[in-house]
């Protein structure tokens, strides 16, 4: 099917938006974002700069005392009138995800998963409480909990709707006034949803989209002495920048939700082919670029050929990756030829050092666009490039144990503590290491992204961040607490 069978957007939204209207950056500069299936100009949109920053900071600041003052009820309605109107746009989502970072264009369940979790957000507006004590004699104590004011927000372009919805709906919901830079690589999606709060009547400056580079727009928001918190999801390098950012200027609080290098171990008891099955979903999916996708896979030696034939297969029947946009496509390209490079670079590591690869290992497919062959290697040691950083794309260690302290050691022996997960039919002895691992996210007979739900919270241990997003203390993770003591 050729990819001109779906249909482009009428109109792609470029300018900024700020303060309720769409506006041109104030240099005029505009930047472009190559299509990684084609490698031609997709689009190109509007660069914020640090004018833009303050811009959007101050329609941010004049927006808050009527928002935060609005009944949490009406702001959850806003927010549930946009879940509605989203529902309209999911192929329009789809079509700018395909042509920025490669995503397949059908059926995308994380767009849908992400309508969800914006209704649930908003569903905990009436569910922030503060606390109320009589322990000191002639005194009543209680504590509040209240936005910050102006915040702020950058995400990642691997999920543009579901990281700007983790943080837009709680932010919102919990009062707060919000600016949002979204990702160079995939910057529409965000535009689209701003297009959607101006036709759903969202007051002006309550949420202000900005297109921009890290060094300069999100550098500025990281610095800003107006912006009292930020939410970031990225890399663990720029979340470090972003910490220090905040520690030089105004100390805002930050939140950081980073990367990670997960293991999976696959005990000698274990249902090997729905392990297998998970590890293949884990390699394809979002073509590896997902920061709690498993990527060090460790297998009782016992049983470690018939799981490596059950992967091998599962990740040859997926075929050859394809375009995007053509309708029945599972697997894309690589985000940008950042990401390619990055990939390539990894396997041609493992390459130079012989490691035993028991499938692909070629690295770049063709001469366009930025395909890899997905790779699975064996037997890699420990202190391998590719067992210690993150791939952020097809590429999975398989390595092998037969002692159980000895595997949970070697799978917390990394800097990362995002995601981790254990196949085995012994109840205790899942229980006993999901406790053992040093991970926010556990997974136990399954792994990412099934087990995930909203209702649970999400985030890193170690260097994979701090604070959480979803989970029931969504929304209060975006509010202060104060302490009043009135006396009786
Ligand atoms: P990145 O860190 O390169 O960029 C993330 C965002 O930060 C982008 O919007 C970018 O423009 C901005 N940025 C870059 N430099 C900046 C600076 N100096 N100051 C302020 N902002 C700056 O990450 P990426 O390549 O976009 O995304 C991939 C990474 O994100 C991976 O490490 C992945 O694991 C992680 N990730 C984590 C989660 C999670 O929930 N833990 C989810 C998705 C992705």
């Amino acid at each position: 099917m050729p990819r001109d069978s779906v249909d482009k957007p009428a109109h792609i939204e470029d300018k900024l938006f700020i303060n309720g209207e769409f506006v041109p950056s104030i240099s005029g500069k505009k930047f472009e974002i190559l299509d990684p299936t084609t490698d031609e100009v997709a689009a190109s949109v509007y660069e914020a700069g640090v004018e833009d920053v303050d811009r959007a900071v101050e329609a941010a600041e004049n927006a808050f005392p009527a928002w935060s003052e609005l009944p949490a009820s009406e702001r959850a309605a806003y927010m549930l009138k946009l879940a509605d109107a989203l529902e309209d746009v999911v192929p329009e989502i789809g079509y700018m995800d395909a042509v920025t970072m490669g995503k397949p264009y059908v059926g995308s369940p994380v767009t849908h998963h992400s309508i969800q979790n914006l209704r649930y957000l908003a569903g905990q507006a009436r569910d922030v409480f503060g606390e109320t004590s009589l322990s000191t004699p002639g005194k009543l104590a209680l504590s509040l909990r209240q936005p910050f004011g102006v915040c702020a927000a950058i995400i990642p372009w691997n999920g543009p709707l579901m990281m700007l919805i983790n943080k837009v709906g709680a932010a919102l919901v919990a009062g707060n006034t919000l600016v949002l830079k979204s990702s160079e690589k995939a910057p529409f999606t965000a535009l689209i949803v701003a297009r959607l709060c101006k036709q759903i009547g969202l007051p002006p400056g309550v949420l202000n989209i900005l297109s921009g580079y890290g060094t300069s727009c999100g550098e500025a928001l990281a610095k800003h002495m107006r912006v009292r918190r930020i939410s970031f999801t990225g890399s663990v390098a720029t979340g470090k920048l972003i910490q220090k950012a905040s520690a030089e200027s105004n100390l805002k609080k930050v939140a950081l939700e980073l990367g990670g290098k997960n293991p999976m171990l696959v005990f000698d008891d274990a249902d090997v082919t729905l392990a297998a099955r998970g590890a293949t979903m884990a390699t394809l999916i979002n073509t590896g670029q997902g920061c709690i996708l498993t990527t060090r896979i460790y297998v009782h030696s016992k049983i470690v050929d018939g799981f490596v034939e059950e992967l091998k297969k599962g990740v040859a029947a997926a075929g050859e990756p394809g375009d995007p946009l053509v309708p029945g496509t599972r697997r894309g390209p690589q985000a940008d030829q950042t990401q390619l490079r990055r990939v390539v670079g990894l396997i041609e590591d493992g390459r130079r050092n012989n490691y035993d690869i028991a499938l692909g290992g070629k690295g770049r497919i063709g001469d366009k666009g930025c395909y890899v062959e997905p790779t699975i290697f064996v037997n890699v040691p420990e202190d391998a490039k590719v067992m210690r950083e993150e791939v952020f794309g097809p590429v999975v260690c398989v390595t092998t144990f037969t002692d159980e302290a000895d595997v949970i050691r070697r799978a917390n022996d990394t800097e990362f503590g995002l995601y981790a997960s254990v196949f085995t039919k012994d109840l205790s002895r899942a229980v006993r290491v999901a406790k053992a691992f040093e991970a926010g996210l556990v997974g136990v007979n399954c792994t990412s992204p099934a087990g995930l739900s909203e209702d649970l919270a999400f985030g890193g241990w170690k260097q994979s961040g701090s604070g959480r997003e979803n989970g029931r203390r969504a929304v209060e993770a975006w509010t202060e607490e104060k302490s009043i003591m009135i006396s009786l």
